[in-house]
């Protein structure tokens, strides 16, 4: 998943951002308001995590602003105050949900996780195409009752190609969704991933599931697929 960090303080986007890259997201961080909706007006963020106290504006007016341009993304807001009028006046900015300042780490991880879940309007935590099962909450992959240990990257992208099972995913799509603007692309890195997966998820297997469509992409076989 792709995720938009919006915070002013570089000690605590640091934290944040690795410690969501260690739960295999992507992350692009922006240090103010007006850099933040810039971002989210040309990237397909699945999730924003916004700070209540920014230095150019507040969190509630880029929330506002961010609804009002039409963009559904899930928004958790984080606020060093804990007063209910600040969590009633974020929710009604159109924040899906608020996490106070100074939170434990498995917290807002566990917001994310649900917030993820509830946007993909997805009943379980579990991924199924053929044999092959991803559950989001514990990062267990297998295949044929195997387990699969998969790296950060590796994993994030079979996440995304199940997510669009059946559907042709090009590298561009998979290099927004996977790869944060730190990554300069550019380079065969895709290819590279999708060999390493396949590697692990198709070839110790008679059944192949991961096709690569030659000047377009790649599929992931839907389960009703022949
Ligand atoms: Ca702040």
């Amino acid at each position: 998943m792709r995720l938009l960090l919006i915070e002013d303080e570089p000690k605590i986007a640091r934290f944040i951002k690795r410690g969501l890259e260690e739960e295999h997201h992507a992350v692009d961080v922006a240090d103010n308001g007006e850099d933040g909706i810039a971002l989210a007006g040309v990237t397909p963020y699945d999730l924003v995590i916004l700070d209540l106290m920014l230095p150019d504006t507040d969190g509630v007016d880029v929330c506002r602003r961010l609804r009002q341009g039409g963009e559904l993304v899930p928004v958790l807001m984080l606020t060093a105050r804990g007063t209910l009028e600040d969590k009633v006046t974020g929710l009604d900015a159109g924040a899906d949900d608020y996490l106070t300042k100074p939170f434990a780490f498995a917290e807002l991880l566990a917001r994310v996780r649900a917030l993820l879940r509830r946007h993909e309007g997805a009943k379980t935590a579990q991924l199924h195409v053929a044999d092959l099962t991803l559950d989001t909450a514990t990062h267990d992959v297998r295949r044929a009752d195997r387990r699969v240990e998969l790296s950060n990257k590796e994993y994030a992208v079979l996440e995304y190609l199940m997510r669009h099972a059946g559907q042709v995913v090009t590298r561009t799509m998979l290099l927004e969704a996977v790869w944060d603007y730190d990554f300069h692309p550019g380079s065969n890195v895709v290819d590279v991933y999708i060999r390493y997966l396949r590697r692990k998820i198709d070839d110790p297997f008679p059944v192949k599931i991961l096709a690569t469509l030659r000047g377009s992409g790649y599929r992931l076989r839907a389960p009703d697929d022949p």
